[in-house]
């Protein structure tokens, strides 16, 4: 069966041709790790998760690369503002490496949460500072860069076609990505590769290089371990849909001139989710977390589940109330399958041609561009189908979770592994607190809180305890 794929570039489903049968190599844009991922971030990587496990469903050997982004992120994705990292060490009083470990290690666990497969490979800039410096030797030699004031950009007008995923003209482009006056670029959206004599007179990530100590700028990281871990042709590159105009066109600019020919066959991006205010953004201060919605009682899965429910390649308005219906749904889900689980008998039937029928259904729908809203119509079916068995429903189930991760067959005990305990003691003590200052309405919301997480709580003269609620 063809798996199709809307790519950006062409702005058309494509068939999928792999660049090598039956495989396929997926580069997917990761965190900047300054601070948390908010909840916009997180539905891109569920989204790229998803992609990952529709390609493998029955058929292709994927190898999924991620980079982590741990120097030479500015503000703007162009050259301008302030280094990102910097901001996070600053604003924490800690060095740019505490930061960027401590903001690893709190995205990988937000993806563990959220069922998110880590990638077969996961590549941090600062460690492949020498492959960066090769690729923009490489970008010299074919006379694509230019020395100004110290620090090496690329030369957009040498590069044909440069606005040709954007689909923009390059006054559009220009004028989208604000760019502000830097008298040393010979064209305003030309960009830095390496900077050495950036305005950063603290930066305290440097390396040697033919140009002088400095860094690298932030484009160049994804061109350089693309084509390391999945080499100069690569089948599918994600990102989210503000990559676009900026980042992946810089991409293109340099992997192609570098090597000569194309070298990401398809594009793929995920739209943003937003809020009824607007943009997600973390500069604005307070944006939502993984861990602040499960404040609200919510589970990652919840939060899964929702995105699941919308095509990626459209927006999603994030709201509390539309994620409290995606829970609802969510749990009567589970409830209706764990009752199918527990009448499954051992000698039942379980027909391979019946089965399989089925799982091409499913794979129809995942395979035309991720369409995920059908595919939980597949899975609806063979719940309610009569003419299967309890354990046909349940080798499907099972087949389909495979994609959809969202423990369907797990019984109501895994949710005690689940239980993040340091958050259920952590609202213990918020609703001690409010308790003392006579706050009654605020301690019953917390009660409900974590009756929303599963757990009842028990008051006596000698504090407080809880329990998993049955
Ligand atoms: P960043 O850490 O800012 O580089 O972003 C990580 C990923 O999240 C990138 O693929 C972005 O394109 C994507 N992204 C940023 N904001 C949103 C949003 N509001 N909704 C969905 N994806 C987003
Ligand atoms: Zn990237």
């Amino acid at each position: 069966m063809n798996f199709y794929i809307y790519n950006t570039m062409s702005r058309k489903k494509e068939k999928f041709i792999p660049v090598h049968k039956g495989k396929v190599g997926i580069y997917t844009c990761g965190p900047t790790v300054y601070n948390y991922a908010h909840i916009g971030n997180l539905r891109t990587y569920i989204f790229e998760d998803v992609l990952k496990k529709s390609l493998e469903y029955d058929s292709y050997k994927a190898k999924h690369v991620m980079n982590v982004t741990d120097v030479g992120h500015l503000q703007s994705d162009a050259d301008t503002g302030e280094d990102k990292m910097q901001i996070g060490a600053e604003r924490e009083n800690k060095t740019v490496w505490e930061i960027a470990k401590f903001y690893e290690d709190a995205f990988f666990e937000d993806c563990r949460k959220l069922n998110i497969k880590k990638p077969d490979v996961v590549c941090k800039a600062t460690e492949h500072i020498q492959d960066m410096i090769n690729l923009i030797k490489r970008l010299e030699e074919r006379g694509y860069t230019y020395i100004s004031n110290g620090n090496v950009y690329y030369s957009i007008d040498k590069f044909k076609d440069y606005n040709k995923l954007a689909h923009l003209s390059m006054e559009e482009l220009e004028a989208g990505s604000r760019v502000e006056v830097d008298e040393n670029k010979k064209n305003p959206l030309d960009f830095v590769l390496w900077f050495t004599n950036s305005k950063f007179k603290n930066q305290i990530m440097q390396w040697d290089s033919p140009w002088g100590r400095g860094f690298p700028g932030w484009h160049i990281e994804c061109s350089a371990m693309s084509m390391k871990y999945l080499g100069e042709r690569i089948d599918i590159h994600c990102g989210g849909v503000d990559h676009i105009p900026v980042h992946h066109t810089n991409e293109i600019a340099q992997s192609d001139a570098a090597v000569g020919h194309t070298c990401v066959n398809y594009w793929m991006h995920g739209e943003f989710l937003v809020t009824s205010g607007g943009k997600m953004s973390k500069s604005s201060g307070e944006f939502l977390t993984l861990s602040k919605i499960e404040e609200h009682g919510f589970s990652p899965l919840d939060y899964r589940y929702f995105c699941l429910q919308s095509r990626y390649r459209k927006q999603l308005i994030f709201s509390y109330s539309a994620l409290k219906q995606a829970r609802s749904s969510y749990n009567k889900l589970r409830e209706r399958i764990a009752s199918i689980i527990s009448c499954v008998k051992e000698n039942e039937r379980a027909d391979e041609k019946l089965i399989d029928s089925y799982k091409l259904k499913f794979k129809e729908q995942i395979f035309d561009d991720l369409n995920m809203p059908n595919a939980f119509t597949v899975l609806f079916e063979v719940i309610k189908d009569d003419g299967l068995t309890n354990r046909e429903k349940e080798i499907l189930i099972k087949s389909f979770d495979t994609v959809l991760s969202l423990d369907l067959l797990k019984t109501d005990n895994s949710k005690l592994e689940n239980i993040d305990e340091n958050l259920v003691n952590k609202l213990i003590a918020e609703r001690e607190e409010a308790r003392n200052n006579k706050n009654w309405s605020k301690a019953d919301e917390i009660r409900n809180k974590l009756k929303d997480l599963g757990i009842e709580i028990l008051d006596s003269k000698n504090g407080t305890t809880w329990k998993v609620r049955r």
